[in-house]
């Protein structure tokens, strides 16, 4: 082989390998005149892999490409042609009709080459199909549309953020709910989002990567609103959170709902454990005086009149002290529905406080038969205020009788009465057996009894009774264990000027 004919052979082998790898890429590469009708001079084999047409088809009718370009798009395409005199570059995007009778959307670029002289010499271009581009951009934006428009007509408040603290989207119920108006094109900022989300809710998805459900108050139309809030991280492709969405909802309805819903069933429980108390002290205490009265009557029919005059006397004291105890129990059933209607109040007359106290003492001293000291302190000038001397007697007594009740005979109980000019205390010490912890919450609740009471008799009634006379003079009491032992009762009542 000489060495023309080597170099012939060079040729043809580049030539091939050109063609062939012209023949398997995606871009038609062409070269075109510069200028109307735009006669096709080469198009690369694949035109036909491409488009379906055979490359003999563009070169041979210089209309043939344009008839098979989109109507619609023609006058873009010719006039973008057009300008070839006067550019270095071309580029058009437009629809194309191929052999399988489908229109193909094609991306074309064109160089213009240019003579000495600087006229135009030569078009070179390259098109590609991009028509599976161009559905999956479609396919996007539909479905982006429509998640726009779901998200739009949605009756929750929906809220993108990023982690630089600014808000990507935001739908037009949540826009509503701050008062935004629909025109405006700013979009709230971070610190507006934060009158219905909590920040620190936020935060925590940022730093958790981890969803958050959370309940809030917000006010939305002047109106106090219950915001249920789920708080969903979105991942970056470094698998980073980029925006927190947070879809909130008025719960406010189930909110109140629940609550009542609570209240109903805590009254519910209420009056059964009152049922179930009230049963359990009118079977204790109604029962052991009824008791008594029906076998001292007994005895004393069949037995009376062979009884020494002492013995019969003796049973009639127990019937008696069996009566009085039924009615003591009674009267103060009775006083708790007084004390509950708040009926009879009288602030019209000044009370002695001293003078009161003096008196209750003396009562509770002679119905324990002196088995206690009672001590009495007074601290402050203030001894006559207006106030219902009643209702004062019912805490004074109640506190001091319990004081005793439930105090070992022989032990000290002191009765504090602390005045001011606006107030005043009264405090009531003993050292007995105290009042369990868990007892204490309900302590003043009707037919509660503690515990630790054992056979000591009662109701239940007397602490519900001072409670609601503490309440009637607008005052407060609390109970409060006493070191070493025992119980201290405070209560403090406001005076009316
Ligand atoms: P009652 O004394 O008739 O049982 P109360 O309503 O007066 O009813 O008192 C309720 C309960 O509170 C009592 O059963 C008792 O357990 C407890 N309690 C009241 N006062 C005292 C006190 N001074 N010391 C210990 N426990 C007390």
């Amino acid at each position: 082989m000489n060495e023309n004919q080597q170099v012939e052979q060079e040729l043809r082998d580049t030539r091939h390998i050109l063609n062939r790898l012209l023949a398997v890429s995606p871009a038609v590469i062409y070269s075109t005149t510069p200028f109307h009708p735009y006669q096709v001079r080469y198009i690369s084999e694949n035109v036909a892999i491409v488009t379906g047409y055979s490359p003999d088809q563009f070169l041979e009718d210089a209309n043939f490409w344009k008839s098979k370009v989109h109507p619609d798009d023609r006058p873009m395409v010719v006039e973008q042609l057009n300008k070839m005199q006067l550019l270095e570059y071309l580029e058009m995007e437009y629809r194309f009709m191929c052999a399988d009778e489908q229109y193909h959307f094609l991306h074309e670029e064109i160089k213009i080459l240019r003579d000495a002289e600087g006229n135009p010499k030569e078009g070179i271009g390259y098109f590609i199909d991009i028509t599976r581009q161009r559905n999956y951009e479609e396919a996007i934006r539909q479905s982006e549309n429509l998640y726009r428009s779901l998200a739009e007509a949605s009756r929750d408040l929906i809220i993108l953020i990023s982690g630089e603290k600014t808000i990507e989207y935001i739908n037009s119920y949540a826009r509503q709910a701050l008062g935004w108006a629909e025109f405006q094109t700013k979009l709230p900022s971070y610190a507006h989002i934060l009158k219905l989300i909590p920040e620190s809710s936020i935060q925590q998805v940022f730093q958790t990567q981890q969803a958050v459900y959370t309940e809030n108050l917000a006010i939305i139309s002047k109106q106090k609103t219950w915001l249920g809030t789920w708080l969903v991280p979105i991942f970056s492709s470094q698998n980073e959170v980029e925006f927190v969405m947070a879809v909130a909802r008025d719960i406010t309805r189930q909110r109140e709902t629940e609550e009542e819903l609570q209240r109903a069933l805590k009254a519910e429980q209420e009056l059964n454990s009152l049922r179930y108390r009230f049963l359990t002290m009118t079977t204790h205490e109604f029962k052991t005086p009824i008791s008594t009265i029906l076998s001292s009557v007994e005895l004393l029919e069949t037995y009376g009149e062979r009884w020494s005059p002492e013995k019969r006397k003796d049973h009639i004291n127990r019937i008696k002290a069996a009566a009085q105890r039924l009615n003591h129990m009674l009267s103060d059933v009775l006083e708790v529905n007084r004390v509950e209607s708040n009926a009879g109040l009288e602030f019209s007359e000044k009370v002695d406080l001293i003078q009161l106290c003096h008196e209750v003492i003396s009562e509770i001293q002679q119905a324990d038969q002196n088995q206690h000291v009672i001590i009495f302190v007074h601290v402050g000038e203030v001894s006559r205020v207006r106030t219902d001397a009643r209702s004062l007697r019912n805490i004074l007594s109640n506190l001091l009788s319990n004081a005793v009740k439930y105090s070992y005979p022989g032990n000290e109980v002191m009765l504090e009465l602390i005045t001011h000019p606006d107030h005043f205390w009264v405090k009531v010490h003993d050292r007995g057996i105290g009042v369990a912890e868990k007892d204490r919450e309900n302590l003043f609740e009707p037919f509660y009894r503690g515990e630790n009471v054992n056979s000591i008799p009662g109701t239940g009634l007397g602490l519900t009774i001072v409670k609601r006379s503490v309440e009637a003079l607008g005052g407060e009491i609390q109970y409060e264990e006493k070191v070493g032992g025992g119980s201290i009762f405070s209560v403090r009542v406001p005076l009316k000027t």
